[in-house]
């Protein structure tokens, strides 16, 4: 990864290298010289149950072979398990299966050669500065930079959205366990409904010679942990010997008034501006589609690029919408027993 040098200017500088920056990264590298730094390892590990939607799908598949970031069974389909209401669904819907990891490192190999990247990076702060912007980087601010546009990718505790908004984002720690083995058939992914584990959902996830089992949970964490993997192990047969636990904060908005898209030349996207699904925490699709809506506004020459990108952004919030109503009918028990039978089993 490139050692970046105090002074230098970019036209585009993306604080963070998950799906939102590298995408906007990937989208803007034609036209500027585009700086993307990471606080973390890349390629990217992040805890993540990795399942990528249609609408992420719909992204990825323009861009080259996707088999390397597919994960043993590469299409899930959803089943929901509520154990509130004792209702099993089968759905119709698919996931692709992907490894994070893989995945990250798939989106960085696929970045145009001119675009710089500096791991181990710290964005610490910026300043308004009469020709731009400037980007104070490392712990000690050692590092000063210099860009037009700043584009905040860096997810949900995001230091870019503290400096221009004071909304702060809601936000949950989601812990998943690795377990040992999976179901005998095991092409579904489970969403699992019980509110004596946590108000929101688990899930199960079959990776490869493993399973990831996850859900929110507030306080009593130890015991509701124990508790779901008891009801998963019982209702679907398979072992859970844990082999690994491991927990990241999300965003959980309550209205979109807690989305902040950015001000001026600051852009915010994916986690950062509060684009994640309240119903399920999929973050990737938001994350992905946001990066490239930004690239769009900065490409498109306008007056007001925040404006435009806010104008880009409407399909993406009016997805969020329906999601918050979604969240507020599975959150219910009743409501979501109807819900749930609405949707078309097999
Ligand atoms: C347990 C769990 C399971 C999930 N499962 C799914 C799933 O199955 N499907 C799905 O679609 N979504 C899932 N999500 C959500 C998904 O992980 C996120 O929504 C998505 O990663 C958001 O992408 P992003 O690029 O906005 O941010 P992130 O992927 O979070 O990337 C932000 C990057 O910014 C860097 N950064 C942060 N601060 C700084 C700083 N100050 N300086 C420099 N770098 C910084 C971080 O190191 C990080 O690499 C899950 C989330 C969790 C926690």
């Amino acid at each position: 990864m490139n050692k970046i040098k105090n002074g230098e200017n970019y036209d585009i500088i993306i604080i963070g290298a998950g799906p939102a920056g590298c995408i906007a990264a990937h989208e803007l590298a034609n036209e500027f010289d585009v700086l993307v730094i990471d606080k973390g390892d890349l390629p990217q590990n992040k805890p993540c149950g990795s399942l990528l939607n249609e609408d992420s799908i719909d992204i990825l598949k323009n861009w080259e072979d996707v088999s390397d970031i597919l994960i043993s069974p590469s299409f899930l389909t959803l089943g929901y398990i509520d154990f509130d209401n004792k209702i099993t669904i089968k759905t119709k819907r698919q996931f692709w299966n992907t490894d994070r990891k893989r995945f990250s490192s798939w989106l960085l190999n696929r970045l145009p050669k001119n675009v710089t990247i500096s791991s181990h990076t710290l964005f610490k702060d910026f300043e308004i500065v009469n020709d731009g912007i400037e980007v104070i980087v490392n712990r000690d601010s050692s590092l000063k930079l210099k860009t037009k546009y700043l584009i905040g990718a860096d997810g949900t505790l995001s230091t870019v959205r503290r400096g221009i908004s004071k909304i702060p984002p809601r936000r949950s720690t989601l812990y998943q366990v690795l377990v040992t083995g999976s179901e005998e058939r095991n092409d579904f992914t489970w969403f699992v409904f019980d509110t004596s584990i946590t108000n929101y959902y688990s899930w199960v996830i079959p990776k490869g010679d493993h399973t990831i089992i996850g859900t929110t949970i507030e306080g009593r964490s130890k015991r509701n942990m124990d508790l779901l993997l008891k009801k998963i192990s019982e209702e679907l047969k398979i072992s859970t010997k844990v082999l690994k636990t491991e927990g990241h904060p999300a965003t959980i908005i309550g209205n979109l008034d807690e989305i902040v898209l950015g001000t001026d030349n600051i852009l915010l996207v994916g986690e950062a501006a509060g684009l994640i699904s309240p119903s399920s925490f999929e973050g990737i699709s938001y994350a992905l589609q946001s990066g490239m809506m930004a690239a769009q506004a900065i490409r498109t020459e306008s007056n007001s690029v925040i404006d435009t990108y806010r104008k880009l952004c409407n399909p993406i919030c009016r997805r969020l919408s329906d999601q918050l109503e979604k969240s507020q009918i599975v959150s219910n028990r009743e409501k979501r027993s109807e819900y749930l039978r609405s949707v078309i089993s097999e």
